[in-house]
């Protein structure tokens, strides 16, 4: 058996069904090409069938990004002609295309959300898997809740699906449910009794509603899985996927115990990870393993004094490796473009020259008013003014005005141009951001709600940047908005503003369906 673990990245699919992490489909082309560069094996782009702008997210990463040499771009589809269809409609053409069709297999599922019987799911499996084939020769078919599904009718489906034709047979823990050693007997289980087994490669997706994703994707390489579903900074549905770098990781820093191998490029994980952190608005958690803040600080004075002797007495992989520099190279005011550009490279962000003159002048301004420009601060503005494309805006803040204070009622005086035209307003509130969002909402006439407000301080000092960031929900869409500036008034109306504009996006976007 080969010792190369195929990684099959869903950050922009089942990364994507995070409540709030939708992007549109300019930002789903940046992660994708940042997959590329990262070495990930096959992109799962999204679900072509769901609607327009996954279809569109589809066809433009399978033609736009992908090339002979990889990556494989795969659609996901459900059991259904219509769903097949319209995921071979978005890779027609493409270098490197796979349809990925699924359908559930455990009793849970079939009795009481699909009413259908065993041998009516089997049937369909097959006819998809068949239809699948006679569009693309990469086909992968999953078996939804695979590990709550009664075993004998499990080997039964996956010999039938490899006749007909499924390259690859995904074995998914859906609801996160299994445990390790489980997990890696079902594996164990499918190789010993799937009669064509050797023909297909075995595939795990395991989610993390018990914080196993990872290790039960582990448990099943150790089994026999050769691919691995994961996403980047382990995001997707509820608790999420099996991250991305903690697998990867396992298997490069361990290779001593396991013997296995992937073809991604480490030094790219941590620039990944800021990349999705930055355009979903999901921020990692400090103590993330591999990617998180403080995953290569050491705090101890033991252990700082271990590692100026020797790096390897507490550092059982080096921060560079996975991309993160050690530099503390101050910026400032007196720092110039290709300082800037440096620094950036060393954050792994590399611009074009159009990008990099945007982000210089808001750095310019930045350091103008703040002493010391930290490496947040530098990410904030690149991911305000680069990362987050946007679409053609309908709203735009021109200038702001506010009182607020112990004496005065808090009240706003605002213009924006909304459509084109130039508008001005004012209003009241319970206090200044109030004041200014009572007021962009009857300039703008939105009937969404705001779900959530936060603001944090990018760095220490009162000088700090404050970052906003909104969470809008109108008619069941989610939408997430960001916005930074030392006044952190300025900072909640731009978040505001931007999160609506995000919003008539989605709406447009989601309104045709596809097929
Ligand atoms: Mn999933």
């Amino acid at each position: 058996m080969t010792d190369k673990i195929i990684i099959f990245d869903t950050t922009l699919r089942d990364g994507e069904q995070s409540p709030g992490a939708s992007m549109n489909v300019e930002e789903k082309i940046r992660v994708a090409k940042e997959l590329k560069k990262l070495g990930v094996d096959v992109i799962e782009a999204g679900f072509a069938f769901s609607s327009a702008g996954d279809f569109e997210a589809v066809r433009r990463v399978a033609h736009e990004v992908s090339d002979e040499k990889g990556p494989t771009v795969c659609s996901l589809a459900r059991a259904k002609e219509e769903d097949v269809k319209a995921a071979w409609e978005a890779l027609r053409g493409a270098p490197r295309p796979r349809i990925h069709t699924f359908i559930s297999t455990s009793e849970i599922h079939l009795k009481h959300q699909f009413k259908m019987t065993r041998a009516e799911a089997l049937r369909r499996a097959v006819e998809m898997v068949r239809l699948s084939r006679s569009f693309v020769s990469d086909v992968e078919f999953s078996a939804m809740d695979a590990s709550r599904t009664d075993l004998k009718y499990l080997y039964e489906v996956l010999e039938a699906v490899i006749e007909a034709g499924a390259t690859t047979v995904n074995i998914p823990d859906t609801v996160g449910y299994a445990l390790p050693h489980q997990f890696g007997e079902i594996i164990k289980g499918i190789k010993a009794n799937v009669k064509n087994i050797d023909k297909a490669v075995i595939s795990v997706h395991c989610h993390n509603d018990l914080g196993l994703a990872v290790a039960n994707s582990l448990s099943a390489v150790i089994n026999g899985a050769r691919q691995v579903e994961c996403t980047i900074n382990g995001i997707g549905e509820r608790a999420g996927n099996a991250s991305l770098e903690e697998i990867v990781m396992i298997l490069k820093t361990r290779k001593d115990a396991l013997g296995l191998k992937t073809s991604i490029v480490t030094e790219y994980l941590y620039p990944a990870s800021r990349l999705v952190s930055a355009i979903t608005g999901m921020v990692v958690q400090p103590n993330k393993a591999i990617v998180g803040d403080n995953a290569f600080a050491h705090e101890s004075g033991i252990h700082q004094d271990g590692l100026l002797k020797e790096k390897t007495t507490y550092e059982i992989m080096s921060p560079e490796s996975v991309g993160i520099s050690r530099s503390t190279l101050v910026m400032g005011k007196h720092s110039g473009r290709h300082a800037f550009r440096e620094r950036l490279k060393e954050m792994g962000y590399e611009l074009g020259d159009a990008d990099l003159n945007k982000a210089f002048e808001r750095f310019k301004s930045l350091a103008d008013s703040k002493k010391e420009v930290f490496d947040e601060d530098i990410e904030a503005i690149v991911q305000e003014e680069v990362l987050r494309i946007e679409v053609p805006d309908r709203f735009r803040l021109l200038k702001l005005d506010v009182v607020s204070g112990t004496e005065k009622p808090p009240a706003a005086v605002l213009e924006m141009e909304v459509d084109g035209k130039k508008m001005t307003d004012t209003g009241k509130g319970d206090g200044p951001v109030d004041a200014v969002y009572k007021t962009i909402a009857r300039m703008t006439g939105t009937r969404s709600k705001l779900l959530r407000y936060s603001v944090n301080a990018i760095t220490g000092g009162t000088d700090a940047q404050g970052e906003v960031t909104v969470r809008l929900e109108e008619a069941g869409h989610i939408v997430l908005g960001q916005g930074a500036h030392t006044d952190i008034i300025v900072a909640s109306a731009r978040a505001y503003i931007n999160a609506l504009n995000r919003l008539e996006h989605k709406k447009k976007e989601k309104k045709e369906r596809v097929v």
